[in-house]
């Protein structure tokens, strides 16, 4: 497969480590708030990509950390947490809210059919974690204690600026969003591992470490829970593009300063979901989440098929109307996919496997799922049975999860209880007396004639002649009299 690799800016040949295993690490939620749906495009695609590793034969371990603590409201460090924030909006304990904004963040996924990483580890649950890492990163002196805080010493790296296709303005984080330079830093691009002090006193959550009672910085929990469950190396990092810069870039520089190697091959970065006036955001207070979604009778997975449409290092506009074409589209093809009689045919081997190789091409490069989305178009015009035609939607399914077998499933049984029911073969004794035998035997003419056997039927019919019985067809059925 290729895959972009932010790290080198290049589509590379995707290759593990390991060759029976690809770990994969995804940047989770901060969970003070609902996701909206800009995050969830990137969860999505990385659900793509997971599956669609798994579809090619590859055994994928996927961790994803949940942010319940460190994550300030400026990524530089400053300003209050993001949790304390949250807590304090809706007079809770910032325990409750991350628990509350966890099962809302799964029960989205869960809509979106994104699958649930194979390890999911809260911030909080690894403090002794942070705690060692940053115990050597000061040993070896990458770190530095400033002001109460420890810092991550950028001048100590060889190169630090790892995604450099940025531009130097956006780097500056220290000023960027009005927000003042923190004086203890050395470096401008400096980052805090652990604070034991800062402005707001009031920090809910905080644990005793050699540098004080204090609480970890957001880069380093990503690093931690990477390490604690995957090991020295991992395959692919994920995250949307906005992680790239301090977050990824941060990570990369105290993982591979404690560990003396490179730490991740593959770096794989989502564009944005903005609307048309700018980014999506939930710091703006207003967003659109998936309950929206719904509220306003879309089904969730429509918002899917609108993800899948376009390549996931295009940025991408939502619009109402850009998820009205997405929907109408999406039923389309499910209504399409239901027309498929399951069994018309048997299973063409060839055609399966020629539109497997179909798929694969399609997705092998750099993960284009817009192309994936068209080869469900060119399935329904394959030449093959309708029952060939479902396995092969079925199959690219497993990776797209676009709920297509289950929702034109339970379309076309709808469909086939909303057909009129066949009015049913009469048989019409002109006397009026009703003969069960004779009934059967006309019934059974009737069913050798819709079977073309004539010649049966016409058997049936000089018997019952021979009997003295003449029969009359007639629209839908049979008179029949003694004579
Ligand atoms: P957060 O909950 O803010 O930590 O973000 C969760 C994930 O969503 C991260 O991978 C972000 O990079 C990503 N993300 C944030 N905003 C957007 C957006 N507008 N479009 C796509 N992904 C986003
Ligand atoms: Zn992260």
């Amino acid at each position: 497969m290729k895959l972009y690799n932010s790290a080198t800016r290049t589509r590379e040949e995707f290759v593990p480590n390991h060759p029976d295993i690809v770990k994969m690490y995804t940047c989770g939620p901060t969970v003070y708030h609902f996701a909206h749906i800009g995050n969830l495009r990137s969860y999505i695609m990385e659900d793509v990509l997971e599956k669609y590793l798994r579809f090619i034969g590859y055994n994928v371990k996927r961790v994803m950390n949940i942010t319940d603590v460190g994550h300030l409201a400026s990524d530089g460090d400053t300003g209050e947490d993001k949790m304390l924030k949250g807590a304090r909006r809706e007079h809770k304990s910032v325990m409750d809210i991350a628990k509350y904004y966890t099962d809302a963040f799964f029960a989205d996924c869960a809509k979106l059919n994104i699958k649930r990483p194979d390890v999911v580890e809260p911030a909080t649950n690894c403090i002794h974690e942070y705690v060692k890492v940053i115990n050597r990163l000061v040993d070896t002196n990458y770190a530095y204690r400033a002001g109460g805080n420890v810092y991550f010493d950028t001048s100590k790296l060889k190169s630090y600026y790892v995604f450099n296709d940025f531009r130097e303005e956006d780097l500056a984080v220290g000023v960027r969003e009005g927000v003042e330079a923190d004086d203890n830093k050395k470096n401008r691009n400096d980052f805090a591992l652990w604070f034991t002090k800062s402005k707001f006193e009031d920090q809910a959550l905080k644990w005793d470490s050699p540098w004080g009672v204090g609480y970890p910085g957001w880069h380093i929990e990503c690093s931690c829970i990477s390490m604690k469950h995957l090991g020295e190396d991992i395959d692919i990092h994920c995250g949307g593009i906005d992680n790239a810069f301090p977050h990824h870039t941060n990570e990369i520089a105290q993982s591979e300063a404690y560990l003396g190697h490179k730490w991740c091959n593959f770096w794989v970065h989502v564009a944005h979901l903005n609307t048309p006036d700018g980014k999506m955001s939930k710091s703006k207070g207003e967003f659109l989440t998936v309950s929206l979604l719904e509220e306003k009778g879309y089904d969730p997975l429509a918002y899917r098929f609108f993800c899948l449409q376009s390549h996931y290092r295009k940025s991408l506009v939502f619009t109402w109307e850009n998820l009205d074409n997405a929907s109408g589209a999406y039923n389309k093809l499910i209504q399409k996919i239901a027309a498929l009689d399951p069994d018309d045919g048997e299973t063409d081997g060839a055609a399966l496997e020629e539109y497997r190789d179909r798929f694969i091409s399609a997705m092998d490069n750099d993960l284009n799922t817009s192309m994936g989305v068209t080869f469900l178009y060119d399935a329904l015009k394959a030449k093959t049975n309708g029952k060939t035609k479902l396995q092969i939607i079925a199959e690219a399914d497993r990776v797209l999860s676009l709920g297509l077998m289950e929702k034109s499933g339970e379309l076309r049984k709808k469909n086939a209880a909303a057909k009129p029911v066949k009015a049913e073969f009469t048989v019409i004794p002109e006397d009026g007396n009703e003969d069960g035998d004779i009934k059967a035997r006309l019934i059974a003419r009737m069913e050798a004639k819709k079977a073309k056997d004539f010649a049966g039927a016409d058997a049936i019919r000089e018997a019952l002649r021979a009997e003295g019985i003449e029969i009359t067809d007639i629209p839908g059925g049979v008179r029949w009299k003694r004579v």
